[in-house]
This record gives C-alpha cells, structure tokens and sequence, in this order.
C-alpha cells in the first residue's frame, strides 16, 4: 500500500534534511506519509518532530516487551508519522538485520493496512558496500530508490556504488533508480559535473538542490525548511522535487562506471580550467 521510496546517499551528504522536506512538503500537499530512518544514526525525522525523543525499533525489539506502534512512532509536521528502524549494537550487528526487524515488525503491527499511506520514504545511510544496507532495495520492501549527491568525488563514488547493487539486484526484482537529486549545487561547475555523471551512468537528475543558509537555520530550530520558511526560494525547491519523486514512473537501471573508468572520469574533470562566468574553458593539458 502505497508508494515505497528509498533514498541512499553517502554520510553527511544531506540524506535525512531532503528526505524529511520531501516528506514535509509531500504532507503539506495532504498525502499520507511514512518517513523510516534506516540509518545507525537514528536522526532520520528529527526536523520533522521538534528533535524529540523518539524510541528505535531495534531498541525496543531488544527490551522483548509487546510493543505498540505508539511505542515507537510518532506524528511530526503534517501528520508524518516518524519511524525510526535504530542502529546495531557497535561491534556486533548488522545494519541490514535492523532495517528488516524494523519493517517486520511493521508489517505484523499491519501499519501499511491502517495507516494507509500515500508514499513511505526510507532514509538509508548509502555507501552500499555491504549487503546490509541494500535490504530495502534487494528484497522487494521499495520498488524505487533515489540517491543524494553533490559534485564530490565521494558522494558520486558512492552514488555510483548503489548503481551497482541495483544492477545487481533489479533482475530479480529489486528496486529501480528514479534520479539522483543534487544536493548542495551551486550554478555551473558542480552542475555540470554532476549532470556528467548522470549522462555517462544513463540515469537523470530528480531536481537541484541549492546549498543554503535556509536548511541550516530550520534545522536550529528542529523543523524542515517547508515548516520554518514556508516562504523561501528552498522550501520552493523542496517542494518541486517532491511533486517530481511523487509523479516519476521513470525508472532505470543504470549502467555504473568501472572504478578505472570512474577515476578516469574524475581525472578528466579535475583538469578542466573553468571559469566561473563563462563555463569550462579548456583542460590542463591544452593550456
Ligand atoms: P545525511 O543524512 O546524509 O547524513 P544530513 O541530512 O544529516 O546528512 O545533512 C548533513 C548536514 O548538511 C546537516 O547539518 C544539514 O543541515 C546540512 N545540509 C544538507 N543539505 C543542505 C543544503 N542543501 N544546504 C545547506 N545545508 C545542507
Ligand atoms: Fe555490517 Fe553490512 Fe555486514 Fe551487516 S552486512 S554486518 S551492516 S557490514
Ligand atoms: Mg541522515
């Protein structure tokens, strides 16, 4: 019942901040959402929920005791209703038996059937290097995943990583990827390199996201930019990428780079001479 949507990206690349303003402004729109932090850090709904305290699954699974759905959700802004599934134990678990804890629990306290959701996102830390965290998009809990990143070598390596595991697993009916969305751009350079990358892995970009004062000072507050500055440019952006995650049908599986490939890909980038009014100017080589 409803919509599942993954959203992968690498650490600290503004995962739970676009997921939450999604789900934000997908609820402001008045749609039902699920929001499922699926990341060790546990921070998944914090802005949509005042950063109050808010039980994991994997916790209260640990404590043994019946539990409730009220025991471990709680409506934000706009009616979400905030999950999130916890980490493992440091040094002994695995992420990816969380994540699925977490949803089986869920669907044996019928949350889908009754809460009836219009789109359930799933915040997911996204270096993808381990099975773990490719649960949600290996075994059928979302049909589609969208990956966060900015014009960083990293974050793209990791994009390109997910790229990878859903090559892997969409044969045999794992998810697709509906976009990368761009986060923290500044017009062109950290455009252009990543609207390279999207074109070179046959993929597109969901929307651009600018990098702005705005999501830093909402996040102070522990809110979303769509509740704190329903009025700004950014909470606008937010906005039209929700109404594009929402819509899209257009999912593909990607074709990643090899990690030559890759490095050569960057290479070719970083001995580009740009200039920021006019664009690229040349390469190293030819000047
Ligand atoms: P992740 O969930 O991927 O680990 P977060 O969403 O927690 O990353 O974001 C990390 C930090 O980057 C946060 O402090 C957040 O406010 C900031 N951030 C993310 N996106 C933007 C943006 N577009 N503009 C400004 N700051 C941003
Ligand atoms: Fe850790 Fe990933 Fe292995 Fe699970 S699959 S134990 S999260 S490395
Ligand atoms: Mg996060």
């Amino acid at each position: 019942i409803g919509k599942h949507i993954a959203i992968y990206g690498k650490g600290g690349i503004g995962k739970s901040t676009t997921t939450s303003n999604i789900s934000a402004a997908l609820a402001e729109a008045g749609y039902r959402v699920i929001q499922i932090g699926c990341d060790p850090k546990s921070d998944s709904t914090n802005t949509l929920r005042g950063n109050n305290y808010l039980p994991t699954v994997l916790d209260s699974l640990r404590e043994g005791n019946k539990i409730h759905l009220d025991d471990i959700s709680v409506k934000g802004f706009g009616g979400v209703l905030c999950i999130e599934s916890g980490g493992p134990v440091p040094g002994v678990g695995c992420a990816g038996r969380g994540i699925n804890a977490a949803v089986n629990l869920l669907q044996e306290l019928n949350l889908f059937e009754e809460f009836k959701p219009d789109y359930v996102l799933y915040d997911v830390l996204g270096d993808v290097v381990c099975g773990g965290f490719a649960v949600p998009i290996r075994d059928g809990i979302t049909d589609r995943a969208y990956v966060v990143s900015s014009s960083d070598f990293m974050a793209l390596y990791a994009a390109n990583n997910l790229f990878k595991a859903i090559n892997k697993y969409a044969p045999t009916g794992g998810a697709k990827l509906g976009g990368v969305i761009a986060n923290s751009m500044k017009p062109g350079y950290h455009r252009e390199i990543v609207d390279d990358f999207v074109e070179k892995t046959g993929t597109s970009i969901a929307g651009y996201v600018n990098r702005s004062i705005d999501v830093q000072q909402s996040e102070l507050y522990g809110k979303t930019v769509i509740e704190a500055k329903p009025k700004s440019a950014q909470a606008d952006i937010y906005r039209n990428l929700a109404k594009y995650i929402a819509e899209n049908e257009n999912l593909v599986v990607p074709s990643p780079l090899g990690s030559a490939e890759l490095r050569d890909w960057a290479r070719n980038w970083g001995d580009r001479i740009y200039d920021i009014e006019s664009g690229v100017i040349g390469t190293a080589e030819a000047i």
